[in-house]
Formats: structure tokens, C-alpha cells, sequence
């Protein structure tokens, strides 16, 4: 079954209030297994939702509305729909009963605009919404013989979510065996989207068998979104454990995580698994790094702490970075990156330190340091090196791929003193 989202508002158009109704209406088709084609915007605007509903119809099964069902002269979804569909509005007296139950509860007179609530188009089935004024309609319409729905709902978002869940996805399922859609999400870091994909090769085989993938980057990592369909859940889990097998064994040193997890969740998974501990020497990240990696509960298990060594004074005075060395080098050089991690982890008695310095942007660059360039350093008893990374001039973005740079190489880290072990 195919769906089209409709989101009807004027404030929804310049920005005044964030679409938040099509983004929760397209996860709940989706989790019901229902095929959503478009979510689309139009202002309180007769012409625009005929235009948009009849588009819809052509192509979807289902097509679910919400907002402009209200009593004021704004809200015209209704007119336009039963227009559309060639119904006539119907007074239904117990919509007014209704309404005016809701207002006496809530010790107020109801104005007379309200009458309007009680016309809807004939036919139409009417979901009682228990939170506000404007219940949800339910159109049957038929085309061609086959029978496609409209379904209407009130733009506020808990009351379209309670007319959802407790009425439009239940009648949905019974009236439809829904296939089941699953997804599952790989996070990838340390490779860009292109790179991924020229990694990844030929997928075409899993595609025919009607597996789908999705690139979603951010600033520093990529969520792959893996999606199978199957008339039962097993089938499609079984197609995606397949495909997840074959993306592994193309791509897998760069997967870092499933779900929920972000880089600093399975880095500190990894920290205490083994019984190792963290100290960090931030410069250009400004504190961003060790923000993250305290946002979990018992990360005082593996983080010793950590400092701010912004200026040249604070590198020398407390991280015992050399004069010398900042004179001939510089602040971001490779040099003072090791000597950074080395002074945190003899300041922390952590096992591990590591650093930050660079040139954040979006000026002070020179043409040998360019602005975005950033040097990495990490030290433990054994070791001692840095890496180089050059990232844009946007400063906020590059505190966080410094952030996933620095985690991604402790991470890599990690993974090889492991192997090496063994
Ligand atoms: P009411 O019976 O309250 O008049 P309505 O169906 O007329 O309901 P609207 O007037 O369009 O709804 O919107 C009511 C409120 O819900 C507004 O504050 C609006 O910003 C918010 N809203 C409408 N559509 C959306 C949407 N797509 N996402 C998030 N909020 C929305
Ligand atoms: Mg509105």
C-alpha cells in the first residue's frame, strides 16, 4: 500500500513551525509497512491542497492530511477535499454535541464558528479526537473500482498522534494485510559517501531482490539505513542479514556501530572493556571532545580528565610543551601534538593521551597551514605519534570531525593493539 502526506499551514511554508506532523506520520507508515511516496507542503490555500490531493490520488492508495481542519476562516482543508472529491458537506449534530461537551468541561461558552466543525463530507466516517474540537475524517473514494482513502486530521501534533495511533494505523491494518518493512542502521566513519560506495561495489543483486540502501552523511560519519521488505518479519530479517553480511565484508573496518550508538559510546565501550583510561589535551576543539565523551553515565571509568590548553603559556606551562619547539614548529605541528598528549597523560597518570591542535577557521591560515588543518596526537607508555587531518573552514563542523577524527583513530587503535595481541 502506497501512501502521500499532505501538511497544510502557512506556518509551515516559512519556517514558523518545524513539519514535525510529516516526519512522525511517515515513521508510523513506515513501521506499518506502508510504502510512503511523498510528504508534501501547502499553505491554508484552496487551490494548492486540490492541486496537491489530486496529485496524491493519482499515484497513492492512502493519502493522510493534517491541519486546516479548524473552526477559523484559514482552515479551508475540508472544503477543498469534499470539493475535490465532488461531496457535499453534511451537518452532523453530534460533532456540535460534542464540541460543545469540550467547552462546557472546560467552563466556556462555545462561539458559533464552531458549527463549523460539524459539516463534513458526505460519507465521510468521523474519528472522535477526545484532546480537541476538530475530529479526523475518514473518506472512502472510490477510482477505477479500487477504493483509495483520505483521512483528515487536526494539525496539532498530539491530537493528529492520538487519531493516528488509536484510529488510522489500526483501521489501516485490518483492512490491508500490511507487509512488514525493516530497517537496520550501520555507522560508518574514517571513509566519505563516494569512497563508501566505490568500496561497497556492485550491489545490484541484493537491489533486485528488493533490499534497498541509504547514504545518510553528516559532518564526520554516515549512517547506512539498510531496508528489506517481506510479507512476514522473519523474511525480511533473514534478506537483511544477508545484505548487512555482504556490507560488512566489503566495508567492515569502517562500520563502527549499529542503532543507537555513536562513535564516543562504543570508543568508551571499548576503553573499559579494557580496563584502559583517557586523558585528552584540547586546543582547537575547545573541551568539545571531552563533552562527549562524558554525556554517559560511568565514563569516570575510563576518562582520567582532560584540559583546555588554548594558548601557547597553557601548552608550555602545564602540558610541558617546549618553547623551542613551539618557536620552530609552531602550535599546529605534529611535534607539539605528541608533546600535548604526552603532557596530559603524565599530568592524568591516565594510560592514554591525546590531543588536539589546529586551525579552526575561518581565518588565520597561512598557505603552509592552511585554515581546517588539524594535527592529532597520541601518546601511551609505549608510543608516541600524531596525524594529520584537514578538514573546511567552518569552525563549529570542525570541532566535531576533529571529535570523530580523534575517537576514530583511538577506536582503529584500539582494534589493532587487540589484534596484535592476539
Ligand atoms: P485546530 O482544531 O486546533 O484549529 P487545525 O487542524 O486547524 O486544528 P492548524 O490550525 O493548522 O490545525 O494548526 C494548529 C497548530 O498545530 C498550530 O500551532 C500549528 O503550528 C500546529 N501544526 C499544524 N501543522 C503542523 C505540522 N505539520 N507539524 C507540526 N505542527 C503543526
Ligand atoms: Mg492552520
Amino acid at each position: 500500500m502506497r501512501a502521500h502526506i499532505l501538511t497544510i499551514g502557512d506556518e509551515l511554508l516559512i519556517g514558523q513551525t518545524i513539519n514535525t506532523n510529516a516526519a512522525w506520520i511517515g515513521e508510523q507508515l513506515d513501521h506499518a509497512g506502508i510504502d510512503v511516496l511523498r510528504a508534501v507542503t501547502v499553505g491554508d490555500d484552496h487551490a494548492g491542497i486540490r492541486a496537491a490531493l489530486a496529485a496524491a490520488l493519482a499515484e497513492a492508495e492512502v493519502v493522510i492530511l493534517t491541519g486546516g481542519l479548524g473552526p477559523t476562516h484559514d482552515d479551508v482543508t475540508k472544503l477543498a477535499v469534499a470539493e475535490h472529491l465532488g461531496l457535499e458537506l453534511q451537518f452532523h449534530p453530534e460533532i456540535l454535541d460534542g464540541v460543545r461537551d469540550l467547552f462546557e468541561r472546560r467552563g466556556r461558552e462555545m462561539p458559533a464558528s464552531n458549527h463549523t466543525q460539524a459539516m463534513v463530507p458526505e460519507g465521510s466516517e468521523v474519528l472522535p479526537n477526545r484532546h480537541g474540537t476538530a475530529p479526523g475524517l475518514w473518506i472512502e473514494h472510490a477510482k477505477n473500482g479500487s477504493l483509495q482513502i483520505v483521512v483528515l486530521l487536526p494539525g496539532v501534533p498530539f491530537e493528529m498522534r492520538t487519531l493516528m495511533t488509536e484510529h488510522v494505523i489500526p483501521r489501516l491494518a485490518s483492512r490491508h494485510g500490511l507487509h512488514n518493512i525493516v530497517h537496520r542502521v550501520l555507522h560508518v566513519s574514517g571513509i566519505g559517501e563516494s569512497n563508501l560506495q566505490e568500496l561497497l561495489g556492485d550491489m545490484s543483486p541484493f537491489f533486485e531482490e528488493g533490499v534497498r540502501l541509504a547514504y545518510l552523511p553528516g559532518p564526520s560519519t554516515i549512517r547506512l539505513r539498510l531496508t528489506a521488505v517481506g510479507e512476514a518479519r522473519q523474511e525480511a530479517e533473514a534478506r537483511l542479514d544477508a545484505f548487512e553480511a555482504a556490507i560488512r565484508e566489503r566495508a567492515g573496518r569502517f562500520i563502527f556501530g549499529t542503532a543507537d550508538d555513536t562513535l564516543e559510546s562504543v570508543v568508551g565501550g571499548m576503553l573499559r572493556e579494557r580496563g584502559r583510561t583517557l586523558a585528552l589535551a584540547e586546543s582547537c576543539t575547545g573541551g568539545h571532545i571531552l563533552d562527549r565523551m562524558t554525556d554517559f553515565p560511568g565514563s569516570s571509568d575510563y576518562i582520567k580528565g582532560g584540559l583546555v590548553a588554548y594558548c601557547n603559556e597553557v601548552k608550555i606551562g602545564t602540558l610541558q610543551v617546549s618553547p623551542e619547539t613551539l618557536r620552530s614548529d609552531g602550535a599546529v605541528s605534529e611535534a607539539v601534538a605528541i608533546q600535548m598528549a604526552r603532557g596530559v597523560r603524565l599530568l592524568t597518570r591516565a594510560d592514554i593521551g591525546m590531543s588536539t591542535t589546529g586551525i579552526a577557521g575561518p581565518s588565520g591560515g597561512t598557505p603552509e597551514k592552511p585554515v581546517g588543518l588539524v594535527w592529532i596526537g597520541f601518546s601511551d607508555a609505549s608510543d608516541a605519534f600524531a596525524v594529520k587531518f584537514q578538514f573546511g573552514d567552518d569552525r563549529v563542523v570542525n570541532k566535531e570531525r576533529s571529535g570523530a577524527a580523534l575517537l576514530n583513530l583511538l577506536r582503529k587503535r584500539l582494534l589493532e593493539e587487540e589484534s596484535a595481541r592476539r
